[in-house]
């Protein structure tokens, strides 16, 4: 499938996990792809699988807590690539896991400042890109956790549920210039995130067997589909990968039961 040869697509946290299986596929629809994450030398499977595949991309080290950082992945993708269509606002960590009694006051700051900071920092950082040229997508990958408290997850849930808020306020100043924006809840995936939930616990996604949580390879085809024309009916809404409709039209299968 190529129906995003001309695009040019940056994904957040992009080292492993739901970034890095969302980089692969985009690359294999035909995206040239720019994969962020901390140390861009994290990167380097997701570049040989991409390059193996006959796909463009490069890496890029940036900590989206920092915004000169995220400035300067994006004035890079424009120097390499000559545009930039499509951010894909993915990076998070859980932690602190932890009663909020015991939770470390900087750990907590710290949280929101990469899951929701570093949100607003990609979105400030392209939005006048995107301006500029007329279109644009965003797609923030939020939670089930913006809607729903679990205890031990004062902070994750408090910085996904400012995402979700975040996904709306951008639609509400952007949409009308051109700018798609989603929301994109990617369900209870096996991802290193899920090895650090399982081992502390707390809640009752800590006791979820491995075998249940799904395989990244689905939210990576389902953001893949957010990129192209075919999602614009659902711009501006934060969507959940469990949500039948978006899973048919992405292409997914209908969950069982
Ligand atoms: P993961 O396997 O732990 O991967 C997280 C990614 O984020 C890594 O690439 C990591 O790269 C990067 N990252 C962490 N801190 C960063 C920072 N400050 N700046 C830049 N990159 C940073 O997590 P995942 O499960 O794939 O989660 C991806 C997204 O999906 C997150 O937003 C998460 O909240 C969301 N989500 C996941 C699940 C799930 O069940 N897995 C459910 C709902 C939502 P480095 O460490 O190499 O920098």
């Amino acid at each position: 499938m190529s129906d995003l040869k001309d695009k040019v697509v940056v994904v957040t946290g992009a080292s492993r996990g739901i970034g890095a299986a969302a980089a692969v596929e985009l690359a294999a629809r035909g995206a040239r792809v720019v994969a962020a994450a901390r140390n861009a030398s994290a990167c380097s499977d997701v570049l040989e699988q991409i390059g193996n595949n006959g796909g463009e991309a490069f890496a890029v080290s940036c900590d989206v807590s920092d915004y000169s950082a995220v400035e300067k992945m994006i004035s890079d993708t424009l120097e390499r690539f000559g545009k930039i269509d499509v951010l894909v606002n993915n990076a998070g960590i859980v932690d602190p896991i932890g009663m909020i009694e015991d939770t470390d006051p900087e750990a907590w700051a710290r949280n929101i400042s990469v899951n929701l900071v570093g949100v607003y920092n990609g979105i400030r950082a392209v939005l006048g890109k995107f301006y500029d040229q007329g279109h644009g997508t965003i797609i923030n990958i939020s939670s089930g956790a913006a809607h729903n408290p679990l205890e031990g997850w004062s902070a994750y849930c408090s910085g996904k549920a400012g995402v979700y808020m975040m996904t709306r306020a951008t639609a509400h100043e952007a949409g009308e210039k051109g700018v798609r924006v989603f929301g994109f809840a990617p369900g209870v995936v096996d991802t290193d995130m899920q090895v650090n939930i399982r081992a502390s616990g707390i809640n009752r996604v800590s006791q979820l067997p491995r075998e249940n949580l799904s395989a990244a390879k689905d939210p990576a085809q389902a953001i893949a589909w957010l990129c192209s024309e075919a999602a614009d009916e659902f711009a501006g809404q934060e969507l959940d990968i469990r949500n039948p409709e978006f899973r048919e039209k992405s292409g997914l299968p209908a969950l069982e039961g």
